[in-house]
């Protein structure tokens, strides 16, 4: 008896060391200047010397999820963006608000993002576009940013260019025109049409990249009213992802996808967008009723996409552009209820996930851009 109320002292005891020691490690984190600093030391030295070429390497073709939200305020999610690492490169698919903030704070050579890949130019898909092609001129990209899209790129390009032509000056003047040449400063837009200068439609596809190792095609998906409406598929030596922008369900994108080892896919929840609508009438918020009723025509579920992944015989159906905004603890359990969630493999998107395609290989490989 006396042995287990020694036992049983000493236990409290350790516990209280501990605490205390905790306690004091609190106060000098938030009362001591020199702890203060060499934490800070530390971090700045983790940070400048992360291995920012750990996803770059060629034995894979990766895509990095880099916005899996909407134009619905999500803490939880950038807009619209996928970016995939191929032989060195890096191409974006979409660049919404937020997804550069993303991007750069990841360990990722940004300045090897050469191509945006703009499926159409609604503002969640087009907003960090010259925010992609800042941080990529100050990380030393070698050639202007190509921006791919349909009829209408020109505008956008142009328009961007223009706005952001004073900030161009000001950084090439301050840090010089050898480190920031102007030369590279303004993107440059690459139209994807028909030949007679008309949007993509239908099940028609356009390849826009082919350098024998890797190839990039554009097809068009159904989002109306928007036109050009676009989705790409990238495949690079024998593996192969297909990225469906804005679409309802469409024949198209599993035309496209099929053999494709990846398909990743808009979805929205439309019973939620239901709910949420109702309940904006509900309580007098006629405005965003009524655009919670319209999105709900031209956006695909989370059955349709993986109609598509199973028409197309994907691996692996990811479903992104994810309407309404849910904590991901509950939103995934949601989105995927009485789904099938095998033959594909059906995943929710969340920011910083990473698909690695090993090259040689039919695996699939799905983890996160830190580990
Ligand atoms: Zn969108
Ligand atoms: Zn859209």
């Amino acid at each position: 008896m006396q042995e287990k109320a020694s036992a049983m002292k000493k236990r409290w005891f350790v516990a209280g060391f501990a605490l205390a020691l905790l306690a004091a490690g609190a106060a000098a984190v938030r009362f001591s200047a020199p702890v203060q600093a060499a934490l800070a030391s530390r971090m700045i030295d983790r940070h400048m010397g992360e291995n920012r070429d750990r996803l770059m390497t060629d034995d894979a073709l990766r895509v990095v999820i880099c916005g899996s939200g909407s134009p619905l305020p999500d803490p939880n999610a950038a807009e619209s963006c996928v970016a995939v690492i191929a032989g060195g490169r890096i191409i974006l698919s979409d660049v919404g608000s937020g997804s550069m903030r993303n991007l750069v704070s990841w360990p990722l050579p940004i300045g090897r993002v050469g191509d945006v890949l703009l499926t159409h130019f609604h503002s969640d898909h087009i907003a960090d576009l010259p925010i992609a092609n800042m941080q990529s001129w100050v990380d030393g990209r070698s050639a202007p940013l190509r921006v791919w899209g349909g009829p209408g790129v020109e505008a956008v390009v142009d328009g961007y260019n223009l706005a952001f032509a004073q900030d161009s000056s000001y950084r090439s003047g301050h840090h010089g025109e050898v480190l920031m040449p102007m030369r590279l400063a303004a993107m440059e837009a690459r139209l994807v049409a028909r030949a007679d200068g008309a949007p993509l439609s239908g099940l028609e596809q356009a390849v826009i990249v082919d350098d024998g190792a890797l190839k990039i095609t554009a097809f068009a998906v159904e989002h109306p009213p928007v036109s050009p409406a676009y989705g790409y598929r990238i495949d690079y030596r024998g593996r192969s992802v297909t990225i469906s922008g804005d679409t309802h369900a469409t024949a198209s994108v599993a035309e496209a996808a099929a053999g494709s080892d990846v398909l990743i896919h808009e979805a929205i929840d439309a019973p939620m967008v239901a709910e949420l609508a109702e309940a904006a009438q509900r309580h007098g918020r006629d405005r965003l009723a009524k655009v919670l009723d319209d999105i709900q025509t031209y956006h695909a579920t989370p059955a349709d996409a993986r109609e598509a992944g199973v028409a197309a015989g994907v691996r692996l159906v990811i479903l992104t552009h994810l309407v309404p905004p849910i904590p991901p603890a509950l939103g995934d359990t949601l989105r995927l209820r009485g789904l099938a969630t095998r033959d594909p493999e059906l995943r929710v998107a969340r920011d910083g996930m990473v698909i690695e395609l090993p090259i040689g290989s039919s695996d699939v490989h799905v983890g996160a851009v830190r580990r």
